[in-house]
């Protein structure tokens, strides 16, 4: 019994000397003073079988024993924490740069989009949104482009079937919310359009227009002028000049082209403006009686203005980008200059 109590008290020291960690420590607490199966609860079994003036004697041995083991346990748990804390602050290199982490942004035609909506929001407009996918009544007929109107032509379209094609203008929402509510109506649609344009620095086969319209009575040309020279103003800066140059769109009449005296140039004259000091940044006009009667509105007693323009061409020309194509690139060394 004694040499068997030798033999524990040996084999603890040296394997609790040996001990790497915390779950070694665990593991030799339960096998030597586990109260199932441990070497000392089964030593204390067999003190059945000791005389009886023996035992005393033995349990006293076995006591220290354990008190032993426990006090190696406590130690070597605390040599490995202080091991532990001293490998845990030699780690940690203050020294060393903070890790940077990537900061996301939003793509030049989000931005030039939401700086558009904050300005005509600002004049009271609201933000609608209409189907890409459109028929050919909301983006022709009802426009007042019958089926041989040559502006239809003019359109090169993406048709999905007879009846169906990606729109090729934002106009088509101006039908859409008409006939869903009368006047008085103020809102800007932005959103996608397509048109079957081949690549170049100018042409994008999908590109961004923000649609515009007005509906009140007593609503003139001078309302028109004055939301636009506000939006202008805004967009390019005091100091721009606006020009209206008579056009033709099927749906409004009378209608204008809308130019601004080169930002570039200030209107003297350069590469961007081809030399002529103006720059076309949108298409306007006053709303075709013949599209009033199309969603039943009384055209004696309302008038309304409407507006498109590229969101492309406004965000090139705000941020001097020469070619389209960059904008759909996603070139991360582009896109991280705005
Ligand atoms: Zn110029």
């Amino acid at each position: 019994m004694r040499q068997n109590i030798e033999k524990i008290k040996r084999e603890a020291e040296e394997r609790i000397d040996k001990a790497q960690n915390e779950k070694d420590l665990k593991e030799l607490q339960i096998k030597f003073l586990g109260r199932r199966q441990g070497e000392i609860t089964q030593i204390l079994r067999n003190m059945k079988n000791l005389p009886f003036e023996d035992r005393p004697i033995i349990g006293k041995l076995i006591n220290e024993l354990k008190e032993e083991i426990e006090k190696k346990l406590r130690e070597k748990r605390n040599e490995i924490i202080k091991e532990e804390g001293k490998e845990g602050e030699e780690s940690i290199d203050i020294t060393l740069p903070g890790k940077r982490i990537p900061l996301g942004r939003l793509h030049p035609i989000t931005q030039t989009i939401e700086e558009i909506k904050r300005i005509f929001i600002g004049l009271g407009f609201q933000i609608v949104r209409g189907p890409e996918l459109e028929t050919e009544y909301y983006n022709f007929e009802a426009l007042n482009m019958p089926r041989y109107h040559p502006a239809r032509d003019e359109q090169d379209s993406f048709y999905i079937n007879d009846t169906h094609l990606l729109r090729t203008q934002t106009s088509p929402v101006q039908i859409r919310v008409m006939e869903k509510k009368g006047p008085p109506i103020r809102i800007i649609a932005p959103g996608k359009c397509y048109r079957r344009d081949a690549i170049d620095a100018s042409h994008f086969p999908m590109f961004h227009q923000v649609e515009g319209l007005a509906v009140d009575e007593n609503v003139t040309f001078s309302d028109l002028k004055g939301s636009l020279a506000y939006f202008v103003h805004q967009m390019f800066g005091k100091d721009t000049r606006l020009r209206f140059r008579p056009s033709f769109f099927p749906f409004t009449e009378p209608s204008a082209e809308v130019d601004i005296s080169c930002i570039m140039c200030k209107g003297k004259g350069c590469r961007v403006c081809s030399g002529k000091g103006w720059l076309e940044i949108l298409g306007a006009g006053m709303v075709d009686p013949e599209v009033f009667k199309n969603v039943n509105y009384d055209t004696e007693k309302y008038q309304g203005f409407a507006f498109g323009m590229g969101v492309e061409r406004i965000c090139m020309l705000k941020y001097g980008i020469d070619d389209i194509r960059l904008l759909f690139q996603n070139d991360l060394r582009f896109l991280k200059q705005f």
